[in-house]
């Protein structure tokens, strides 16, 4: 049966490292996306490059490094870069589609399950839909910001089986391989944690807006979707082949076992988190190790304005990312909660959305 996989393309793959689209590698991608299309897998492709062509476009105009001038640069550079992707596409007689996606569109459910209807409507219809942030009306409050957290998004709304994200580098490493000429490369990882991040530094690839810790937050929550994620370079030859027939390429995070329901796969993707609730160690316990829903008496501190109904992130007291959720406070009153028994809610509040902050139903772990 057919798989399928989100392939994500980094600036620096597309342009190869120079100031413009490299064709030639972006035709070798094509023909590799093809081949897999061709033999049955569905793909998505998650592109980068629009600023990076709207500059070139433009003749690499000198503007202030503001969010309006990159809305400029990708009003003018996503319409050409769809055209090489179509063009190229055609050669091997594929149709594409385009979706443009904000974080907006994803914010509240209803909006979140139109754009995976209509990813999924491409799909059946056997149109490869290329998928990019809209940049040119992207603002600093709806956008996503990276087109790694963009694709870990499209892949869990999807529902990939694989999410491959291609970059300059061959993977992760146990050190900088740029400055350190003993660090290896990890082949897989099964747990995402303080110190692999660590290990990840803050390395940054010249055009593109992610590093490597962006693309490790971006793999985590794609594979606590129960999506297996690759890292690699897309440089290498046949790299999106070899990762598809499940070669050892690069680095590959493997997939929790179970694959959350539809809604916590929302709460993991779809909603920025509007605030953080700092958990003491009974609560995380509770929550991590048994299962059970977070009340307000482990909680220590809230952080952030939020109403009822939106997302939180839950943190350690280390502060380490542990869980997303649904809150059933908003957080004037949370605040007032926390720390308190169940059953002095009402009391404090002067009425009662339940005994939970949050129901176990509406939280997902993001812990392993
Ligand atoms: N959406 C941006 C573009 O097309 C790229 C963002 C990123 O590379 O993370 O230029």
């Amino acid at each position: 049966m057919g798989k399928r996989i989100v392939v994500k393309l980094g600036t620096s793959v597309l342009t190869g490292g120079t100031r413009t689209l490299d064709s030639a590698h972006m035709v070798e991608l094509t023909r590799q996306c093809a081949e897999l299309f061709h033999a049955g897998h569905d793909i998505v492709v998650c592109t980068s490059g629009a600023v990076a062509a709207g500059r070139a476009q433009l003749g690499f105009p000198d503007l202030p490094p503001t969010i309006v001038s990159k809305q400029v640069l990708a009003a003018v550079g996503q319409p050409r870069l769809m055209l090489q992707w179509s063009r190229f596409f055609e050669i091997y007689g594929i149709r594409i589609g385009q979706v443009l996606l904000t974080r907006a569109d994803v914010e509240n459910r209803q909006r979140y399950l139109n754009a995976r209807d209509a990813l999924t409507a491409l799909l059946e219809q056997r149109i490869i839909p290329v998928v990019n942030e809209n940049d040119a009306i992207a603002t600093e409050e709806i956008k996503v910001g990276d087109n790694d957290t963009l694709s870990a998004l499209v892949a869990t709304l999807v529902s990939a089986d694989l999410l491959l994200i291609l970059t300059d580098q061959p993977g992760l490493f146990t050190a900088d391989p740029r400055t350190n000429p003993d660090a290896q490369l990890i082949p897989e990882v099964h747990r995402i944690d303080a110190a692999l991040r660590a290990q990840a530094g803050g390395s940054v690839s010249g055009l593109g807006v992610g590093g490597m810790v962006t693309k490790l937050n971006a793999a985590n929550i794609a594979r606590h979707a129960g999506i297996d994620v690759i890292i690699a370079a897309g440089k290498a030859p046949n790299v999106i082949l070899r990762a598809a027939a499940g070669e050892a390429v690069g680095t590959r995070f493997v997939a929790l076992e179970s694959r959350p329901e539809s809604r916590k796969r929302w709460i993991l993707a779809g909603p920025k988190p509007a605030g953080r609730l700092l958990i003491d160690e009974g609560a995380v316990r509770a929550i991590c190790e048994r299962g059970r829903s977070l009340l307000p008496a482990g909680i220590r501190a809230v952080e952030g304005r939020f109403e009822r109904g939106d997302t939180v992130t839950i943190l350690d007291l280390e502060r380490r990312e542990l869980a997303r959720g649904l809150t059933a406070y908003n957080s004037t009153d949370l605040a007032r909660i926390a720390g308190a028994h169940s059953h002095e809610i009402a009391e404090r509040l002067g009425y009662t959305y339940g005994d939970e902050a949050i129901h176990r139903n509406n939280l997902v772990i993001l812990a392993d």
